[in-house]
């Protein structure tokens, strides 16, 4: 009984300073809890939707680099005017300017605990960058999740899908419909059809993807990190499946 009373107070110790002992061994290693992740799947597969819940949940920033040359153009770099010749076709935009935009951006201080990029890596050779520029810092991605939607629905999805400029937000007119018809719930600006979701330039699109962005998925099957979910049901269940991956 005397040896229970002497450890009931050691437990209690234990239970509410763990945490604390645990944060300052990893700050001593220089580790932080960190989450990288990268988004997969076709053009209009639901990966910006998702990558958004995703920031929002674990409080790291979402990473489109879309969203980055979207915003060139509509400010009208010369960045911008470079990547809309390449957009506009359904292409990809040269792999030289994309990558240093994006590790540009992942080096910026909100990046330290993480971040989820949406669209990038897209080739092959920008993945190596990427796992290149990281293994230099003894860095890696932790997850490779791929959003899977067959093409049927893809074409479907990319047509009724709306996009606001301004803030980046995405609805669709019948899935996922704005409070107010053709107005961003978030800014108020106006929402769009994006020039590149026409019917004639998604069907490049979709050939562009299964030539060069699917063979990430066996690159990141390889490595270990890849998990797939099923992007046709409701988004709320594909972000249910995500998060079950995350933790
Ligand atoms: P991506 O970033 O992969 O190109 P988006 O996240 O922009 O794709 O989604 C494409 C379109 O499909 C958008 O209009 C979006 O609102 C809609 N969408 C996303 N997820 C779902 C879902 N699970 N079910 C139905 N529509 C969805
Ligand atoms: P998204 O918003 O991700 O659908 O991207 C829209 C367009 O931007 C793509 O069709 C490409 O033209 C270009 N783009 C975005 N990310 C990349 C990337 N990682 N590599 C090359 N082009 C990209």
């Amino acid at each position: 009984e005397v040896q229970g009373k002497r450890l009931l107070p050691l437990c209690l110790y234990i239970a509410v300073f763990k945490n604390t002992f645990l944060d300052f061994f990893t700050m001593q290693k220089g580790m932080v809890n960190s989450m990288k992740v990268i988004m997969l799947g076709a053009p209009g597969a639901g990966k910006g939707t998702q990558a958004k819940m995703i920031a929002e949940k674990y409080g790291v920033p979402h990473i489109s680099t879309g969203d980055i040359f979207r915003a060139n153009i509509k400010e009208g770099t010369e960045l911008g005017m470079e990547a809309k010749k390449y957009m506009d076709q359904g292409q990809l935009v040269p792999d030289e300017l994309t990558v240093r935009i994006l590790l540009d951006r992942v080096a910026k201080d909100d990046c330290k605990n993480g971040y989820v990029l949406d669209g990038f890596p897209r080739t092959i050779p920008q993945a190596e960058v990427l796992d290149k520029a990281l293994s230099e810092i003894n860095d890696k991605i932790d997850y490779a999740i791929n959003v899977d939607v067959p093409d049927e629905n893809i074409i479907n999805r990319m047509g009724g899908r709306r996009a606001c400029l301004s803030c980046g937000a995405t609805y669709h007119m019948v899935h996922i419909p704005p409070k107010k018809e053709g107005i961003c719930d978030v800014c108020g600006q106006p929402l769009v059809l994006r020039d590149d979701d026409k019917p004639e330039t998604v069907k490049n699109r979709l050939d562009v993807y299964h030539k060069q962005t699917q063979p990430l998925i066996d690159f990141y099957n390889a490595k270990g990190i890849l998990k797939s979910v099923d992007g046709t049901v409701d988004m709320k269940d594909v972000f249910a499946a995500i998060v079950a991956i995350l933790g």
